[in-house]
């Protein structure tokens, strides 16, 4: 029960006004919306991190793959609350750390292509491993199961995925990762290293981006 199972900000109330939090004068007038402060993104991580380490069984390092850019933040606080966590038996769960590159967005358009960066002789290291791949948002779900269907051919013993967003989109495919931090409503969102064309990485909340911030960052 503790899998698929999540905190659903899409009401109206999780849309607070910038004026209570702290944003950086370069995007003040950027941005409509905080959703998620970051100091609920840390406390709902922490749990993440300890459902995971529940669901953890063999000894083997747990190979903890980070799916670059946007998944770096959530990656680095994530790995460092699964460091602090101890399993049921009292020891921690080693972890082995990867980076994977995957790049499939345009403006805030999901452009169908992904590319990703490993070589064939990089994935063949996967063979026999288990994997817990870090995702920062899951929109369409394309690119996850694009990913998903690449690593599976290289047969790690297991593979789960957590995301800390999960949006809710008619255009989803249907997937749904084991392990999601929050649902968010059909908006585009910035902040805690999402980026629109490479913008707004150095936000620390998670917020929503006007049409004076689309304009402004577009490419
Ligand atoms: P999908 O293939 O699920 O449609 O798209 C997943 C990827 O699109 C994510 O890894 C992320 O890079 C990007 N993405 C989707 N929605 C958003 C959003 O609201 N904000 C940002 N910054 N990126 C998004």
């Amino acid at each position: 029960a503790s899998t698929n199972s999540w905190i659903d900000v899409t009401a109206e109330k999780f849309n607070y006004s910038l004026e209570h939090f702290v944003i950086p004068k370069h995007y003040e007038n950027d941005l409509q919306s905080v959703m998620i402060p970051n100091g609920l993104v840390m406390d709902r991580i922490e749990k993440l991190a300890r459902m995971i380490v529940d669901d953890t069984r063999g000894q083997q390092p747990l190979v903890v793959c980070c799916v670059l850019k946007g998944g770096h933040q959530f990656f680095a606080d994530l790995v460092n609350f699964m460091k602090k966590c101890v399993t049921k038996q009292g020891s921690n769960v080693p972890l082995s750390l990867e980076f994977i590159k995957v790049k499939s967005y345009e403006n805030d358009q999901s452009t169908g292509n992904v590319k990703i960066s490993l070589t064939d002789e990089e994935l063949a290291e996967f063979k026999g491993r288990d994997l817990l791949i870090v995702e920062d948002i899951i929109d369409t779900g394309r690119t996850m199961v694009r990913l998903l269907d690449r690593l599976k051919a290289f047969e790690p013993a297991s593979v789960r995925v957590t995301s800390l967003l999960l949006k809710k989109t008619p255009l989803s495919c249907g997937y749904i990762p084991d392990y999601v931090g929050f649902a968010i409503p059909d908006a585009f969102v910035v902040g805690y290293a999402l980026d629109y064309n490479e913008h707004f990485r150095d936000l620390d909340h998670i917020c929503v981006i006007n049409d004076t911030g689309k304009a402004k960052y577009a490419v």
